[in-house]
């Protein structure tokens, strides 16, 4: 009766994780594996309906062979959406070897005179396997939070436990039939570890997903959907980061701040969408220019920002030099655009005490500076530059003016 019982629990608890998974499945487009995952313990419904099957059967072969399999299938699918989910390809060669000797091994197991170990030992065997192979994809996939490593955790604690039933079953002594089973202490020791490991699998797989997903969101909610940079909410959180620890550490960083010449003539003459397509190649060429670990950014209209931590303010005016020459260069004739264009920018280097906002001022006077100065130029902020023995040269080099 206890075991009974412990069934219909499991089955409940199924059932809701099913309808979970489904829920999260149907609501979030980042959650990929979460319908294999809700399949699987769909699966765990119907393998716990079929169990309640068993003790009216005057053969019980078949439902025994339907309850071993289902389980399996369970366990199978619950490892392709937890590799799709971490993005890691399932490992179907793997499931496939699983599945070939579980099959191979299934009339030996259900034609095998009465209990013995060798059966208990067979029988549990798939399912370590399955299990040990959820922490395998995890692991894989190279992701290595908390969330991540507890996941691990459990599924090799759950293969442990599938492991052991075998011994449990032969220390308090299993039920002598498979229509007893239902009504027996195993049965009942054996479906409570289930419930708890069913349990605790799920919870940190929704809490996985919802992780995932929060993280999708905020990586959303920070990139601008034209150009693919950042915005401006992005490059805040981002370069204050960055400024923070490059004070703590002494890492010279730099900012170039960047706004499109004449870019209302731009859209005048060859219409707002040649103007947006111009705005996408400009943050092309920008991201080119500078390292892959900069921050880049359009902060709003035609104005960017790009932070790059362990250059010097001589390197950023040379990666501001670099896109300004190759942007001016460009030709535009794709977009339909038969005139040049240019962009200007100003180049500060973060000082000691300072905040972003402070930074950003100087590098927006640099910019005023470069379109005062006749545009499609580079200039570094004030008395920022370090003593240079041909100061002079550096400054032509750069298009620097008003020192
Ligand atoms: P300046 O050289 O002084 O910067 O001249 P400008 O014409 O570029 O002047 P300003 O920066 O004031 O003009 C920015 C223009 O950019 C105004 C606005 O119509 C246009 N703009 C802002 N956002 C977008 C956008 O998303 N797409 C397009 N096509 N144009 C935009
Ligand atoms: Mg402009
Ligand atoms: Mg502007």
């Amino acid at each position: 009766m206890t075991a009974a019982f412990i069934l219909v629990i499991n089955m409940v608890i199924a059932g809701i994780f099913a309808i979970a998974f489904g829920v999260v499945a149907a609501t979030q487009r980042r959650a990929r594996g979460a319908a294999w995952i809700a399949s699987g313990y769909a699966m765990g419904i119907l393998d716990v309906a079929l169990e309640f099957l068993l003790p009216l059967q005057s053969d019980p072969t078949l439902v025994g062979i339907g309850i071993f399999l289902t389980y399996l299938l369970a366990l199978t699918l619950c490892v392709i959406g937890i590799a799709r989910h971490y993005g890691v390809t399932p490992p179907f060669r793997t499931l496939a070897a699983i599945w070939l000797l579980t099959l191979l091994a299934v009339p030996f197991l259900f034609t095998m005179p009465g209990p013995s170990m060798l059966r208990r030992i067979l029988y549990q065997l798939p399912y370590v396997a399955t299990q040990l192979l959820v922490g395998v994809v995890v692991l894989q996939s190279q992701r290595r939070q908390a969330l991540d490593l507890l996941l691990v955790g459990l599924t090799a604690l759950s293969a442990l436990l599938y492991a052991v039933k075998p011994f449990i079953a032969a220390t308090i002594g299993a039920a002598s039939t498979p229509q007893s089973y239902i009504a027996s202490t195993y049965a009942a020791i054996s479906q409570s570890m289930g419930a708890v490991t069913l349990v605790a699998l799920a919870l940190v797989l929704l809490l996985v997903m919802m992780r995932d997903a929060t993280a999708e969101m905020l990586v959303r909610s920070e990139t601008d959907s034209l150009s693919g940079l950042l915005n401006r909410r992005g490059f805040d959180r981002h370069a204050e980061r960055r400024i923070a620890r490059a004070l703590r550490t002494g890492t010279p960083t730099v900012m170039i701040a960047a706004d499109l010449d004449h870019f209302k003539t731009i859209n005048d003459r060859f219409g707002h969408a040649a103007g947006d397509g111009v705005i996408a190649h400009f943050a092309d060429v920008l991201r080119e220019s500078v390292s892959e670990s900069a921050v880049v950014s359009r902060l709003g209209g035609e104005e960017f920002a790009v932070l790059i931590t362990g250059a010097d303010l001589s390197e950023g005016r040379r990666r501001a030099e670099a896109a300004r020459t190759a942007f001016s260069a460009a030709s535009l004739e794709d977009l339909g655009i038969d005139a040049r264009v240019s962009a200007s920018f100003g180049v500060a280097q973060v000082m000691p005490g300072d905040t972003l906002f402070d930074l950003s001022r100087r590098a927006d006077t640099a910019l005023y500076r470069a379109k005062a100065g006749g545009r499609n130029q580079v200039c570094v902020a004030l008395h920022e530059l370090p003593p240079s023995p041909t100061p002079l040269g550096v400054r032509a080099a750069s298009g620097q003016r008003g020192r």
